[in-house]
């Protein structure tokens, strides 16, 4: 069923991924993970075959491909190596996608061709000490002086912030005085004003870099507020929801990954003079596995085919991401379980996907909160009625 999803091109490039994630990325997964070592070997190596700028038009650098095909290639790098993938997700779904969908021409000229080809990387930095969940917090303020605006605060958590050439952030903005709401803005490495600590050491998507970027007297053209300045809340809020999805594709990943080395063992490992898979309480926690992840993939392909075809897809993404996510966690969980004692140990792959798997309830809008938006969502549709 899921297949009905895709086209010829849609399981070329997931063949193609696939390959180039077991052959270039697998290798390296573990050895990143116990280093923290940022995967900037393999992003080079994605730039070049085009994977970080899949679904944004030829004329901007990108592969013309639509957010599907997006989610294909989040997904099988998720397999292998959840960091790696997290970073080529934030740097496309959050670092990109608010300056093709809301930037003017000059700011798309500007930076499109960088991010797509993977030449340059993009992070997006929302959270704040006092504002996460409760994102229309915002602390940092960006007040418009003259030709420029002069921003000061700080994001917490911020994907891919160390390497980036461009950081959106969100901030209020301030003009003659008044509060005006929040807007995103644009701001390059390196600007005066600009600086970050070194990245946090985390529980799973260690290879991936976190940090927290603070700004302080920042100067930065008018010109770098993106899109309409009065619409910055929806604008990131649409940010969000195609994140979500996306955030969805990478937790399918993590789960087939945490899966397949369970299904493996499973043929392997013996007891009792038989494979284990041979036991039904072994097989059982299979049959589980595979459904819930069969599940999540029709939640997730299916908020991606409403998205590329511009459908309303707040709901569905939410639910795509929250089930999907809740299955890493459960899946990961369970593979420990089938590995026993060796789950339990580094040299298995499954405790690092159980790790990687927990920041997915939690990025991109907690379970809670997209328990919040499902049923929010629900009930708007009742009164619709
Ligand atoms: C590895 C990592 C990478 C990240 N990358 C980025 C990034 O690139 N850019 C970015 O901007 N952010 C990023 N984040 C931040 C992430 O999106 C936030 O951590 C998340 O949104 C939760 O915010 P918080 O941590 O402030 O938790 P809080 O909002 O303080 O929530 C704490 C708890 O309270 C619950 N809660 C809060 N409000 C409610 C409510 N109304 N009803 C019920 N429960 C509620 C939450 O669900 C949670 O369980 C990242 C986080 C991590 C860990």
């Amino acid at each position: 069923m899921v297949e009905l999803y895709f086209t010829e091109e849609h399981n070329m490039l997931r063949d193609m991924v696939k390959e180039f994630a077991q052959n270039e990325v697998a290798p390296l997964a573990k050895e990143i993970d116990e280093n923290g070592t940022f995967p900037q070997e393999s992003i080079n190596k994605m730039a070049e075959l085009g994977l970080m700028g899949i679904p944004w038009p030829e004329e901007f650098g990108g592969t013309g491909m639509d957010f599907l095909a997006q989610v294909i290639a989040i997904e099988e790098l998720g397999k292998v190596c959840p960091s790696t993938a997290a970073t080529m997700m934030a740097h496309t779904s959050l670092g990109t996608a608010p300056i093709f969908m809301f930037g003017t021409d000059e700011q798309k000229q500007q930076y499109l061709p960088k991010l797509a080809s993977g030449e340059m990387l993009g992070a997006f930095g929302l959270t704040e000490p006092n504002a996460g969940s409760d994102a229309g917090a915002t602390q940092t303020r960006a007040v418009l002086k003259g030709d420029e605006f002069v921003v000061n605060g700080q994001k917490v958590f911020c994907t891919n912030a160390g390497y980036a050439g461009v950081i959106i952030f969100t901030s209020v903005l301030v003009e003659d005085g008044e509060e005006k709401g929040v807007s995103a803005f644009l701001v390059d490495a390196g600007t005066d004003g600009l600086s970050m600590d070194p990245p946090e050491k985390k529980m799973g998507w260690k290879a991936s870099d976190t940090r927290t970027v603070y700004f302080q007297d920042m100067r930065i053209p008018k010109t770098n507020v993106l899109g309409n300045p009065e619409k910055g809340f929806k604008q990131f809020l649409k940010t969000l929801t195609g994140g979500r999805i996306t955030i969805g594709a990478l937790s399918i990943g993590t789960a087939q990954g945490a899966y397949e080395s369970a299904l493996q063992y499973s043929q392997e490992r013996e007891a009792f003079g038989k494979t284990i898979n041979s036991f039904q309480g072994v097989s059982f926690k299979l049959a589980d596995m595979a459904t819930q992840i069969e599940a999540a993939r029709h939640l997730v392909y299916h908020a991606a085919w409403k998205k590329d075809r511009n459908l309303p897809v707040i709901k569905e993404a939410a639910m795509a991401k929250l089930f999907a996510s809740e299955t890493a966690m459960k899946v990961s969980t369970e593979a420990i379980q089938v590995l026993g004692g060796y789950g339990y140990i580094k040299e298995y792959d499954v405790e690092r996907f159980f790790r990687d798997a927990k920041v997915l309830e939690i990025g991109e809008g907690t379970s809670e909160v997209q328990r919040i938006i499902i049923s929010r969502e629900i009930l708007k549709s009742l009164k619709a009625v």
